[in-house]
């Protein structure tokens, strides 16, 4: 396909003719100054404050999770629910190559090593077959009921897919290979908020599942992030670490755990309160640019990636995969140049110095999307 029709296309598209067109950026059409305001004339700027209660009864209602915890960024969420999961130093996390690097990072945070397994090609995120031919070569359930790594002896603490650019995964086969194994699976659902399977929102089909409110995601509250649970017990137990495990009390300080200061601040709080007023009419918005994306790509030589069956995508980034690695380039220089901002998927992270000596499956399907994937421009349109 000409690159000239498509740099038109995405010029009519968000009515822009001549200007520079960002990836994604975020719009503040809503309550934001007002909530915003609010918190400095109440003086709850802090990590207390009626805006975070009412973000976690938000997050709750919207993803159907029984807990929402708030937390200060999609990273420290990570971290944490690894943490809660059970990840302790020296541990194994599986997870899949083709992510954004916070995905490993947090598992080097909870003192875990990532070991890398492939992706489907049409999700983008964890394979169940991958995981399953992983897992039958390298892992033994021992005595005490939990799976180890037969070529390092390590324990495999966690398994920690992410869904793709809001696609979702096939987390419903993976979940049953991880009770198979008696893996506890945490999800990273930082760009899927409002992506479901079989009408279960992201994030809440594994033991833990997280969300970032970053300034290029869906909505944002600057920085922000969340954990969700259904499970009692670590619902309560994320709310009490991520707040310096302080034991309440009118005034003594008494903490019973290592904790972190991890809480989002009512600040930031009182922005997402206001952000996620308009997440469904931002999704309704993303949705139709989706689907003109998606015609006008048809019968063409570049493939533009749809919702997976059984599934609702939130389109956070729109993903295109071009014929191969030279057209992938061809195209990023023509529209970047061009004052469109479109960008490759990331490096797989076992390419990266920190995560090259990582244990990895066969990575077939992550090499082949490495070399072929973009996303181009994808903001709620006004
Ligand atoms: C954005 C993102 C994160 C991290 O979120 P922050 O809020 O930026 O810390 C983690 N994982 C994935 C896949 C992300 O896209």
């Amino acid at each position: 396909m000409e690159l000239q029709k498509v740099e038109s296309f995405i010029r009519s598209a968000f009515n822009n003719q001549e200007g520079f067109i960002p990836l994604h950026e975020p719009r503040f059409l809503g309550n934001e100054k007002r909530y915003l305001m609010e918190t400095i004339d109440t003086t709850f700027v802090s990590s207390t404050g009626p805006f975070v209660n009412k973000f976690e009864e938000i997050m709750a209602a919207f993803t159907g999770a029984r807990y929402a915890v708030a937390i200060v960024n999609g990273t420290a969420a990570l971290h944490l629910a690894l943490v809660l999961a059970g990840v302790e130093h020296g541990d194994e996390v599986i997870t899949q190559p083709l992510t954004f690097v916070a995905t490993a990072n947090a598992i080097t945070h909870a003192g875990g090593k990532p070991v890398f397994v492939d992706v489907d090609r049409d999700t983008m995120g964890m394979s169940p077959i991958a995981l399953q031919n992983f897992l039958d070569a390298n892992a033994e359930i021992r005595g005490d009921g939990h799976s180890y790594n037969k070529t390092t002896g390590k324990r495999i603490a966690a398994c920690l897919p992410m869904h793709t650019f809001g696609f979702p995964l096939r987390i419903n086969e993976i979940a049953d290979i991880c009770t198979k194994y008696n893996i506890p699976l945490v999800e990273d659902a930082a760009e899927s908020l409002g992506s479901t399977v079989d009408g279960r929102h992201t994030g809440t089909i594994g033991l833990l599942g997280t969300f970032s409110f970053n300034g290029n995601k869906t909505v944002t509250c600057g920085g922000g992030g969340a954990i969700v649970t259904n499970d009692e017990v670590l619902g309560k137990k994320a709310k009490h670490i991520s707040t310096t495990a302080k034991v309440p009390h009118a005034w003594e300080y008494m903490h019973d755990f290592v904790g972190y200061n991890y809480r989002m601040p009512n600040l930031n709080a009182a922005l997402a309160v206001a952000q996620l007023e308009q997440l469904p009419s931002f999704l309704e918005n993303k949705r139709q640019l989706a689907a003109m994306y998606s015609s006008f790509f048809r019968d063409s030589d570049i493939l533009f990636v749809d919702e997976p069956s059984n599934s609702v995508a939130n389109f956070w980034l729109n993903t295109l995969i071009l014929p191969n690695a030279n057209a992938k380039n061809e195209f990023l220089r023509h529209m970047n140049e061009k004052g469109i901002m479109c960008r490759p998927i990331w490096q797989l992270m076992n390419r990266l110095p920190m995560y090259a000596q990582c244990q990895t499956g066969d990575l077939t399907n992550a090499a082949w999307l490495e070399e072929r994937v973009v996303n181009i421009p994808s903001s709620v349109r006004v």
